[in-house]
């Protein structure tokens, strides 16, 4: 299922005004959400957070600072992002009680990649899409995975058809790299992200006040229009099957 995320372009408002609609049952789903992430930072160790510092990712952040978990957070600096996501990056590093690590691509890698494939070469095809995420983004996080027992990431079964399924824990990656991730917001709604956003006046990216619901890359990201997918400003020259980086792609 997906949701109706926006309401109209022609009233400018915030993200929280926009989209804050808790659930019925919000009050029970959060009381879990903080259940599961003490239970995860109590019996997974090492654990980390992945966040692109997007909403559900600062949701997360902000319930491991306020119940105080020793839960590490990443970020991948691709060198791509948009200036407002590297602002909120700093502010982030600058008042999160859990520390942030910053994750960067291997320089000569993005050099030797751009001088061979061009700046623009992620419109050119798939395939030099997905090599260029693996440079910026594949090689980085598995050195931030390394050694790692779990992580926990923002994915929500509301936002592709492809994570419909996406369980609160994953195990699909124990056999094969010995890691367990965690979807805390697995059956959060839209609307219940930006209530908590709301209510906890938790700092989020402006680029949500611009139509941007879900924000990766530069190049890479385009704002939505009305009755758009959740997803339809990622790779948007690309079919809806293709639109994963590999971060959360089943091997
Ligand atoms: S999202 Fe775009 S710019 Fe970012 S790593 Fe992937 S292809 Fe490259």
């Amino acid at each position: 299922m997906t949701s109706s995320l926006l309401s109209s372009r022609s009233t400018p408002a915030k993200a929280t005004e926009q989209n804050a609609l808790a659930s019925a049952d919000f009050a029970a789903k959060l009381a879990s959400t903080q259940a599961l992430l003490q239970r995860a930072a109590a019996e997974f160790k090492p654990l980390t957070q992945a966040s692109s510092l997007g909403a559900e990712d600062v949701v997360i952040t902000h319930l491991i600072n306020s119940l105080q978990l020793d839960i590490p957070v990443f970020v991948l600096e691709t060198g791509s992002l948009h200036t407002e996501t590297l602002a909120l990056l700093e502010r982030t590093q600058a008042h999160s009680r859990a520390p942030i690590k910053v994750f960067r691509p291997v320089h000569e890698s993005v050099i030797q990649f751009v001088r061979d494939k061009g700046q623009d070469a992620m419109y050119q095809s798939i395939e030099l899409r997905k090599a260029c995420c693996n440079v910026r983004k594949l090689e980085p996080l598995s050195r931030a995975l390394n050694g790692q027992k779990a992580w926990i990431t923002g994915l929500r079964q509301e936002q592709s058809p492809a994570r419909a399924e996406v369980p609160l824990l994953d195990e699909s990656e124990v056999l094969s790299k010995n890691l367990y991730k965690f979807n805390p917001l697995a059956s959060w709604t839209w609307g219940d992200v930006w209530h908590y956003i709301a209510e906890n006046q938790v700092d989020y990216n402006p680029l949500h006040d611009q139509f941007f619901p879900s924000i990766g890359c530069a190049p890479c990201t385009r704002a939505i229009s009305l009755g758009e997918e959740f997803r339809a400003g990622r790779w948007w020259w690309e079919d809806e099957a293709a639109k994963e980086c590999g971060l959360h792609v089943k091997g």
